[in-house]
């Protein structure tokens, strides 16, 4: 049994890395999942089979009551909250390997399961807490500023050589549990106080970040309780999570560090004075434009999740393709409030893969552009980002619309983006606002097409 348990153990970590894999393509993504699950799945079997379980009822009530809380809730969430849900899941996961590294603490166990069991716990815990925070500030629970005070460095630095000292003690006298405690105690608040100074700008990157720290957590509980698939899953996890972070952080141009430490997007950006004229359009006048055009570039935003108007833009694309031009949709890598938001809303309105276009990839064709289409889009086609030196999101790559010959952009008032910045895009020469809902712009497009 305990080869065949093993055996099935590698067949599952076969399967994570094949979904993962899967996971890099929206066209294999589905599948990629899919597979990921069916690795799961075995994993939990094969655990189940193991002789280390002497009774089944709880694992069946957990299974059960965790099981419907999740698919009620997944079934539930927003697609515009799906970030903080993955806050709370990851939360979850660092309190479930906190739990597991404790509930393997034992008489006879040696220095190195210790030293496992202590890491579980301190990685866990603060992943907990940090998490919490991290979904409080996403969904605005809690205010979403970043909370600095002066000497806050050197209270985390006290509670960090707090942890290592107690968890050290633990390890050369785990008869004395009061060590133990001291480390869970001093980890859970960690993670509150590392992740209050960070602003709710910078949530999804603190949320990847966290995602990567539950894997470890898992890795640590994988070997405290000696445990081959969780130590490989949490590995996983642990990697996926640091590279996400690291392409988000580039996609922003910042460091790792910049965001853990600016305090950005606490609301204190400065605020930029744009000079131009506003000039609004009506939805005929847009359409005459369009018309007109042999290319055009779509480029959507969190606004066309807010609108969930992906259906009509599939709709306005085809009907511009069936008048003769090219289109193509261009996608920033942090547009939206999660990485590959808009990848995932496109394909749920069946748009064809081979018209997304990387930020590289559309850019430098933007000057053959006849019209380009903002649709809520704001931070992502900022050009203060390469123009304005003084301005927070300076540096940051972003998609050159305004080399387009015409820009409509699409959103519902003068309100600034994520950053919380002026956009000098939309007093430009060449652009044109189209005011309103994106949803009921658009289909106000699709009507003058079809009528
Ligand atoms: P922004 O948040 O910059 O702008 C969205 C715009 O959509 C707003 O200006 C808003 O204007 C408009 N909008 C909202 N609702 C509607 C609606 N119903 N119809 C039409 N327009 C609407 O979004 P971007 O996608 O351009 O940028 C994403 C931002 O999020 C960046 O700053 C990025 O750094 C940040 N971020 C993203 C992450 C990711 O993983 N994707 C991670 C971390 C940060 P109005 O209210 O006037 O309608």
């Amino acid at each position: 049994m305990d080869t065949l348990i093993q055996f099935a153990y590698i067949v599952s970590a076969a399967l994570f890395i094949l979904g993962l894999k899967q996971l890099g393509s929206p066209a294999t993504a589905r599948r990629g999942n899919l597979i990921s699950s069916s690795g799961m799945l075995l994993a939990i079997i094969a655990a189940l089979l193991d002789q280390g379980i002497v009774q089944y009822q709880w694992i069946i009530v957990g299974v059960l009551v965790g099981g419907a809380i999740g698919a009620v809730v997944a079934r539930m969430v927003e697609m515009t909250s799906m970030p903080e849900m993955v806050a709370l899941f990851n939360g979850f996961g660092g309190m479930a390997s906190l739990l597991v590294g404790w509930a393997a603490l034992s008489d006879n166990a040696s220095t190195f399961t210790l030293i496992t069991i202590v890491l579980s716990i301190l990685i866990g815990g603060l992943t907990f807490t940090g998490s919490l925070v991290a979904y409080g500030k996403l969904s605005e629970k809690i205010s979403s500023a970043a909370v600095q005070f002066s000497g806050q460095q050197i209270v985390n630095s006290v509670i960090v050589l707090g942890i290592l000292g107690s968890a050290a003690m633990f390890c050369l006298d785990p008869t004395n549990i009061t060590w133990l405690f001291a480390v869970i105690a001093l980890s859970l608040v960690f993670g509150v106080m590392a992740v209050i100074p960070i602003g709710g700008a910078d949530m999804p990157v603190v949320i990847s970040l966290l995602n990567s720290y539950s894997g470890l957590a898992a890795c640590a509980a994988g070997f405290a309780v000696d445990n081959n698939i969780l130590i490989v899953a949490g590995s996983l996890v642990g990697a996926s999570g640091i590279i996400l972070t690291q392409i988000m952080c580039k996609a922003m141009n910042r460091s790792l560090s910049n965001v853990l430490f600016s305090g950005f997007g606490s609301g204190k950006t400065e605020a930029t004075v744009v000079e131009g004229e506003i000039k609004p359009i009506s939805a005929e006048d847009a359409f005459y434009v369009l018309e007109a055009a042999s290319s055009v570039a779509i480029i959507p935003g969190y606004g066309m999740a807010v609108a969930q108007a992906q259906h009509v833009v599939k709709e306005l694309a085809e009907l511009l393709e069936a008048n003769g031009a090219e289109v193509n949709f261009g996608i920033h890598p942090v547009a939206g409030r999660m990485p590959g938001h808009m990848n995932v809303l496109l394909a749920e309105a069946d748009v064809p893969y081979d018209q997304l276009l990387e930020m590289d990839d559309i850019n430098p064709r933007m000057e053959t552009v006849d019209v380009a289409i903002v649709i809520g889009a704001n931070d992502v086609v900022n050009p203060a980002a390469r123009e304005i030196e003084s301005s927070p999101i300076y540096g940051m790559p972003v998609i050159n619309v305004d080399s387009a010959r015409t820009v409509f952009v699409l959103k519902r008032s003068m309100a600034s983006g994520f950053a919380g910045i002026e956009n000098p895009l939309f007093y430009k020469d060449n652009t044109r606002m189209l005011f309103g809902d994106a949803k009921e712009s658009i289909s106000g497009l699709v009507r003058e097409f079809n009528s």
